[in-house]
């Protein structure tokens, strides 16, 4: 088999199994099974794949074939512009919660200056570490707090931390939501689990293969956000901020429930790229 048959075996494949971008998926697949990109890959098409290589990916597009996430199985997923390790003990990074990030770069530059001196951050339920990171990244004298309750998420949030050389300023406590943070912070950020109980079933299969405590937020999809709303009074500077993510369907919901628990803050909705409300904002000071 050449290299460009086994790409149109791989595509065939996963269109078969509905799988709507079998086109793309079958070329990172195939590099993946091969250790080069897709220029190296494309170099090659007329030449015989090694049969070990084949097996190989092979046994990848099998893996696919089982709705298991493209993410876990290339280990990798790029969020914010950078490369993050990911396996099945974290959620893989959204694009909606890029917009999470962004708009707390903005924030923190808006009111510390470009690289965010002196600001003390926290990322509440950090998964892979992706929001952390992207924000110790972006801000490059700012400090950061990254808590999760899971241990092997930590695992995975470790490597992150280390593979973008931000282990001096990001800290990593693991621990139910803000409980673990050490000092009240100038700005909390958290993409919590926000899916109702009831939905998981119709989840897209790949979902399924996603930690559940990731994903789901109780009855209503709000429990993880209203204990942190509770206990963030405590956590967050008096004139500090907080952005959460939300479930488009709940972003009124949250609102309200965050101006209970900061009646003196101004309390904001911003959608994100598909025009979703999808960020709650409140800023106390
Ligand atoms: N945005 C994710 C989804 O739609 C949910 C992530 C979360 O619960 N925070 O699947």
């Amino acid at each position: 088999m050449t290299y460009l048959e086994a790409l149109l075996w791989g595509r065939a494949t996963l269109a078969s199994a509905g799988i709507d971008e079998h086109y793309l998926e079958s070329e990172v697949l195939l590099c993946h099974a091969i250790g080069k990109n897709r220029a190296e890959l494309y170099a090659r098409l007329s030449d015989r794949l090694p049969d070990d290589r084949a097996e190989a990916y092979k046994r990848l597009v099998k893996r696919r074939l089982t709705r298991e996430p493209l993410a876990y199985i290339t280990r990798r997923k790029e969020f914010f512009g950078l490369d993050f390790a990911v396996d099945a003990r974290v959620l893989i990074p959204r694009p909606e919660t890029e917009m999470l990030v962004e708009r707390a770069v903005g924030a923190v530059r808006e009111r510390f200056g470009g690289d965010g001196k002196r600001a003390v951050l926290a990322d509440i339920g950090t998964g892979s570490g992706c929001v952390a990171i992207a924000l110790a990244v972006h801000l490059p004298a700012a400090r950061v707090y990254a808590t999760d309750a899971s241990a092997g998420a930590l695992a995975v949030a470790e490597r992150n931390v280390r593979r973008h050389g931000v282990a001096r300023r990001v800290t990593l406590l693991r621990g139910d939501l803000a409980a673990p943070l050490p000092e009240p912070v100038d700005m909390l950020v958290a993409n919590l689990p926000y899916v109702l109980d009831g939905d998981y079933p119709n989840l897209a299969p790949e979902l399924h293969h996603e930690p559940r405590a990731a994903l789901l937020g109780g009855p209503d999809g709000t429990d993880a956000i209203a204990r942190l709303l509770r206990s963030a009074p405590t956590k967050v500077k008096p004139d500090g901020a907080l952005l959460l993510e939300v479930n488009e369907a709940h972003a009124e919901t949250v609102a309200e429930m965050a101006r209970a628990a900061f009646p003196e803050a101004t309390v904001r909705v911003w959608p994100d790229l598909a025009g979703l409300p999808r960020v709650v904002e409140v800023r106390r000071g």
